[in-house]
């Protein structure tokens, strides 16, 4: 039987409802939450290791490099892991894992729409679909996966689309990688997957900026007086911004940020359709970096992890393809 651990890091999953405080509370420890997905050891050898019980909301991308760090410092002590996580930031840590890990053991995140003590909670439920995911045979090479509702996705493209629904995690771009079943997880297809990245820190200070009708250059030009390392711009469509944002957007590629630049749609690729100024072909020849078909929080975290390698513009570039 294989080793898994599960590496708890709060979120509602791990909440009970305290009636006098009224509302949700951090209240279920590490060892709790993994008896309550009854039958988890009918398929692994379940291994606790309590890392925070904070709402993700608390998250930053530091903790999450610490978490990466965890996961590989623990690298040999199992076959797989399962991070449970609250949902609201789930999707960047596990981007953020997927971009950063030095282990390519099998890594599920899981968490709960639901409280530990609402009706219908969908915590255990999911934890138990995340142990059936990591010990699948097809998890190998996927990379981090995200597990909720019964369904697999990518780190990659996976996204929160609901702000209360347990059905939540969709992937817009490409659709799940796997179903979870009573027996087994039935694999869609492989994730694609990009070189990691090592460094040894992130850039801290990057603003993600997301554009409105008529965003002018005052908050690019914040960004530049605020000493920011980066941007990553969520444009209209595939890439394209107002005349404001543009001229706001050179001027912070003149002071030296790295700009990135991606779509505020919820699926598709930036791509350089228009030759006007504002279009992603005429920023990305001012010295942007296409985006892909990232979303702004994702794109956010692998600037912070570029900078921090050192990657040059061109290896950029290649890093943010689609
Ligand atoms: N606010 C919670 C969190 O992210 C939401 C959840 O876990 O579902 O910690």
């Amino acid at each position: 039987m294989k080793k898994i651990c599960i590496i708890t890091t709060g979120g509602t999953i791990a909440m009970k409802e305290d009636r006098a405080a009224g509302g949700l509370v951090p209240a279920v420890s590490g060892a709790d939450l993994a008896a309550s997905a009854r039958g988890i050891t009918d398929w692994a050898d379940i291994a606790v290791k309590e890392f925070s019980n904070i709402p993700s909301e608390f998250m930053t991308p530091e903790r999450m490099m610490d978490l990466a760090r965890a996961i590989d410092g623990m690298a040999e002590e199992a076959d797989g892991f399962v991070v449970t996580h609250g949902t609201d930031t789930m999707e960047e840590t596990a981007f953020l894992l997927e971009t950063v890990l030095h282990t390519e053991k099998p890594v599920v995140l899981t968490g709960a729409m639901r409280g530990a003590s609402d009706l219908s909670a969908d915590g255990p439920a999911n934890l138990l679909d995340a142990v059936k995911t990591a010990v699948s045979p097809g998890a190998a090479g996927k990379g981090v996966l995200v597990v909720m509702g019964g369904r697999v996705h990518a780190a990659r493209y996976v996204e929160k689309m609901h702000a209360t629904l347990p059905e939540a995690f969709r992937s817009p771009q490409w659709g799940p990688a796997g179903t979870v079943y009573a027996d087994r997880v039935v694999w869609a297809g492989a994730p694609e997957r990009k070189a990691r990245l090592h460094p040894a820190r992130l850039a801290s200070h990057v603003w993600l900026v997301k554009c409105a009708a008529g965003t002018e250059a005052d908050i690019f030009h914040a960004a530049i007086a605020a000493g920011a390392d980066g941007l990553v711009v969520e444009g209209f469509g595939c890439g394209n911004v107002p005349r404001g944002a543009d001229a706001g957007i050179r001027d912070a590629i003149a002071a030296g940020l790295a700009v990135v630049l991606v779509s505020r749609t919820a699926a598709g690729s930036v791509a350089r359709e228009y030759a006007y100024d504002g279009g992603a072909g005429s920023l990305e020849d001012a010295g942007a970096v296409l985006g892909g078909s990232l979303s702004g929080q994702k794109a956010r975290l692998l600037l912070m992890a570029a900078l921090g390698a050192g990657c040059s513009r061109e290896e950029m570039r290649t890093l943010f393809r689609d």
